[in-house]
């Protein structure tokens, strides 16, 4: 007894010499942990990856990308020809543009063609807690490839360590990596036979440094697919799978304008789930059409709409579909729908008839009315409008901001651009153009209004049609369109391609 308490009682002593010793245990232990638990410079990421099986006919519709890429291809498999001409061979190539076009299937397809090793690294690993750590990642990264050229590094989401260095010192750790990324850059000589590809999604948030000459010195831009670079890429992912007589491929390619090659091949594989569930053989153009509307517009949901809903909402559908008609043919209706799918309540789907660059500034003013149809209709018919069209108020929104602010399409100012982020704009400049971008807006939605109230047996029996049938496709459209062409022959003039603008008339509102 009289130990213990000998003991308790000189325990502040014995502290002074065991606690620091305890604690200097507990924080070598927490290192210890954390370090295991972090992702480490790990062999499979130094060894090449071995399944750089990816070959040029697995790519489609970026075929200028891939053409430039011909030539790294070249270079890494006849080096000694370039270096006896003394041409100075790319690098670091960078390969720019939207998520999911086929940067890294690129950078894999070189690798394959010239039968070099391929090392790939997002950037974002190397972004580390700990200082210093990243850059070692690098040097290891590139140290690896040099002993196993011919080599591809290739770099994705190469933003992470390239965007424009701070200064600031909480991002001292990214700068160092960042750094250690230029010094391999430079490091790099010719007879290495290493090329750098680096992927990035946006050009303008990397670091100037790294596009300086000699480190990524040529960039290429991987742009999403137009019409015919869609249908081949179906192609491509449709090959092996067993498709129906009706599939036309091209079809589904219009229906996809925007969309990127990742999300296309997920299509392709949508559609052979679809078939597969209903036990076919075969996959058919209604498998696509499925495939499509889930990927576009997400998942059918089973929302409850009141009928008072319904009606509204076929208005307002209606309203855009008899819009499109009357303003011509750049954009045909594909389909007006009032099911409601993912977030979106209805929807009409417009499909240009072929993929343009250039538009008129008539046919973006034909395309406000368009988007602001659904809105128009609602006022007309109901007397009130809706929270339904938000999503196509900021469409126009943006589409007006964009006619005023970039395209020089406002009757006010038309030779010059009047950005948003132009501080040297006076009061007065930025009053006019706010104005202009209001008056376009404004105007379109009483041609609109005015369109449709002329028009409005049709759109009563348009909406009539859509109510019953909850979704109507483009032959059912030009039936309908026709018939009331035929019926009312006299009075209106459903069936004129283009209806010829008039001031608006204010008994109509
Ligand atoms: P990124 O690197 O540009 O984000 P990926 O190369 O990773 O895009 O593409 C992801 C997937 O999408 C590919 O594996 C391929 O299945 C498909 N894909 C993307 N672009 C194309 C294309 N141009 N041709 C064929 N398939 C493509
Ligand atoms: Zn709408």
């Amino acid at each position: 007894m009289d130990g213990i308490v000998e003991h308790i009682g000189r325990l502040p002593e014995y502290a002074l010499t065991w606690l620091p010793l305890v604690f200097l245990g507990l924080i070598v232990y927490l290192i210890w942990r954390t370090l295991q638990f972090m992702p480490r410079v790990k062999p499979t990421t130094v060894e090449p990856d071995s399944k750089s099986s990816v070959r040029w006919d697995d790519i489609a519709g970026v075929d200028e990308a891939a053409k430039e890429l011909q030539e790294v291809v070249d270079f890494l498999q006849h080096p000694k020809r370039f270096a006896q001409l003394g041409a100075r061979v790319p690098k670091g190539i960078l390969l720019y543009g939207p998520p999911g076009t086929g940067k890294t299937l690129l950078a894999k397809a070189v690798a394959n063609a010239s039968g070099a090793s391929f090392y790939s690294q997002s950037a974002s690993a190397f972004v580390e807690m700990f200082a210093g750590l990243g850059a070692a990642r690098i040097r290891k990264l590139f140290e690896t490839a040099r002993n196993n050229a011919p080599a591809i590094v290739f770099i994705d989401e190469l933003d992470a360590v390239g965007m424009r260095r701070s200064g600031t010192s909480h991002n001292r750790e990214h700068d160092q990596t960042l750094n250690q990324l230029l010094v391999e850059l430079d490091g790099f000589r010719s007879p290495d036979q290493v090329v750098l590809i680096g992927a990035s999604n946006r050009l303008e948030d990397l670091d100037p440094a790294l596009l300086r000459p000699g480190r990524f010195d040529r960039q290429i831009l991987v742009s999403p697919p137009d019409l015919a670079g869609r249908e081949a890429i179906l192609e491509v992912h449709t090959r092996g799978k067993p498709l129906a007589d009706d599939v036309d491929l091209n079809v589904v390619a219009r229906h996809t304008a925007g969309l990127a090659g990742a999300d296309l091949a997920n299509i392709c594989n949508e559609a052979a789930i679809f078939a597969g569930r209903a036990e076919r053989g075969e996959v058919t153009q209604a498998d696509f059409d499925a495939a499509i509307e889930r990927i576009v517009a997400g998942l059918q949901q089973s929302r409850v709409v009141t009928e008072k809903e319904k009606r509204i909402l076929a208005f307002h559908e209606a309203g855009h579909a008899l819009m499109s008609h009357l303003v011509g043919e750049p954009m045909p209706v594909q389909k007006v729908t009032i099911v409601s799918r993912g977030q979106a309540l209805g929807y009409t789907l417009n499909t240009p008839q072929e993929d343009r660059y250039l538009h008129t500034k008539d046919e973006f003013l034909d395309l406000l009315k368009v988007m602001l149809a659904g809105r128009a209709a609602e006022q007309i018919v109901f007397g009130a409008v809706t929270n339904g069209a938000a999503n196509d108020l900021e469409r126009v929104t943006e589409l007006a901001r964009r006619m005023v602010f970039e395209f020089g399409m406002s009757d006010e100012v038309a030779s010059r651009t009047m950005r948003a982020d132009n501080y040297a704009l006076s009061e007065h400049t930025k009053r006019v153009r706010d104005e202009e971008q209001a008056r376009l807006t404004d105007h379109a939605y009483a041609e609109a209004v005015r369109l449709l109230a002329k028009h409005r047996s049709s759109l009563d029996r348009l909406s009539a049609l859509l109510l019953e049938k909850e979704t109507l496709h483009r032959p059912e459209l030009e039936e309908l369109f026709s018939t009331i062409e035929r019926e009312s022959n006299s009075s209106e003039a459903v069936g004129t391609p283009r209806v010829v603008a008039m001031p608006s008339d204010p008994s109509t509102r």
